[in-house]
């Protein structure tokens, strides 16, 4: 899922009439002491990172005055929660907090419902986990109907609110709803939820996921991989990734998992998987005979040749890898014969400018015959490291990697010798 920082969340929120506290995010202590300035208030000082429990994790700090502010910011900046690290912290005006609501909506997936569930309680700030059932009023919203004023009026007041702070509540959480829907949320979520001492409402926090199957028509997110990708795209990934948004057939998923410093190092391969559970067994190998992925790459769910060939253009890109492996260690329910064809025309390619490059193929599963008569013949007299493994050795991760292992050795004995 594509996870938003809080503060980019309210960006969307503000766009939306979606009241949210006067802020600003920075990544220095000196940034964030101007901002204070600029707000001219006591403000929060908040750690961006795609985590809840941010304030447990002492990532959340009031203070009083623009010194006290960049104090914060230095001590939040840097700091590990959850294992992420904070590079940008948000600066906002304090709220003068009278009350904490909860207001969030989620996909339900469960046959009876697939659909948005709407929630509200009016025990915000606490995780909504540990708050008892009776306490959250939830609504099934039918998209096809909407969500209207009504609904939110009537959820609000179940709950227990009176007065003057029913209907901008109701009136948040419906634009709650339509930025939910306008973004193609997964999740959306307020907590806290402020009522403030002098009557407004604001959204005090912002945990929002898209799905990632819609990023494609949200260019305002700017996101440059639209699948799970935690980590900031190297030139390499966002090619591999240049492949899958332009063609839909089957997966190629791609990687880096060492900078090119590393790799030149040595005892790196190109890695190449099929399926998440065959790279896994092909990882296993390559770690027991003391060698490194320089990618991580899976061409999976019946790809194309010309996919595959890509893919396997891209592991070869690599300066300094001394090997190729592929790590079809299961008996894949795909057509083997593409990734045959892809293999043969990228390593034809490849393997005349790098004599005695070690190749190491393991292809199993349907067409399999086929498929290796065409790695036979597409690759005969092409180097003579290239061995080329059918079903015989599934799951045979302790052979497969003593192979890589020897080929990679008496290759860097020829280039040591050259
Ligand atoms: P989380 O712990 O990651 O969910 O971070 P939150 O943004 O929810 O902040 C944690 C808590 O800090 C909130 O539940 C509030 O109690 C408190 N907090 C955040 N902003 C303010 C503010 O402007 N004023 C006051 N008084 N408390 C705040
Ligand atoms: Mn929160």
């Amino acid at each position: 899922m594509a996870k938003f920082l809080e503060y980019r969340g309210k960006e969307f929120f503000k766009q939306a009439g979606i009241p949210v506290p006067d802020g600003v995010v920075v990544s220095t202590p000196e940034e964030a002491q101007e901002a204070a300035r600029k707000i001219g208030k006591p403000v929060v000082v908040k750690a961006q990172v795609l985590a809840g429990g941010r304030g447990k994790a002492g990532g959340v700090k009031l203070v009083s005055t623009p010194e006290e502010a960049k104090e914060a910011a230095d001590q939040i900046l840097g700091m590990e929660i959850k294992g992420l690290l904070v590079k940008q912290v948000l600066v906002e005006e304090q709220l003068a907090i009278a009350q904490e609501f909860y207001a969030g909506l989620i996909i339900n997936s469960a046959q009876e419902v697939r659909g948005p569930v709407l929630m509200f309680s009016p025990e915000g700030g606490i995780d909504i986990e540990s708050v008892p059932e009776d306490r959250i009023a939830t609504l099934n919203v039918d998209v096809i109907k909407g969500l209207m004023m009504h609904d939110t009026l009537d959820m609000v007041v179940s709950m227990g609110v009176k007065g003057a702070a029913v209907r901008p509540l109701a009136d948040l959480v419906l634009k709650l709803y339509n930025v939910f829907r306008a973004k193609d949320c997964r999740a959306l979520e307020i907590n806290p939820l402020v009522l403030t001492e002098d009557g407004k409402v604001y959204a005090a926090d912002c945990r929002m996921e898209a799905d990632d199957q819609a990023v494609f028509r949200h260019p305002e997110f700017n996101i440059k991989i639209g699948r799970e990708f935690l980590k900031e795209p190297t030139d390499l990934d966002l090619i591999g990734w240049s492949y899958e948004a332009s063609d839909f057939r089957g997966t190629s998923y791609v990687a880096e998992m060492a900078s090119p410093e590393e790799v030149a190092e040595g005892g790196y391969v190109g890695y190449h998987g099929i399926g998440g559970g065959a790279a896994m067994l092909g990882m296993d190998a390559l770690n027991k005979v003391g060698l490194k992925v320089a990618d991580y790459a899976d061409t999976s769910g019946n790809p194309t040749a010309s996919k595959v060939y890509r893919t396997v253009k891209l592991i070869m890109s690599q300066p300094g890898i001394e090997g190729y492996f592929l790590s079809g260690f299961m008996m894949a329910n795909q057509e083997q014969w593409h990734h045959a064809h892809g293999l043969v025309k990228a390593l034809r390619e490849e393997l005349p400018k790098r004599p005695g490059f070690p190749v190491v193929l393991l292809l199993c599963g349907n067409k399999e015959e086929q498929s290796q008569a065409i790695l036979k013949e597409g690759l005969a007299g092409f180097g003579d490291r290239v061995e080329i493994y059918d079903r015989e050795h599934v799951y045979d991760a302790k052979f497969i990697g003593g192979r890589v292992k020897t080929l990679v050795e008496e290759y860097r004995k020829d280039q040591a010798a050259a």
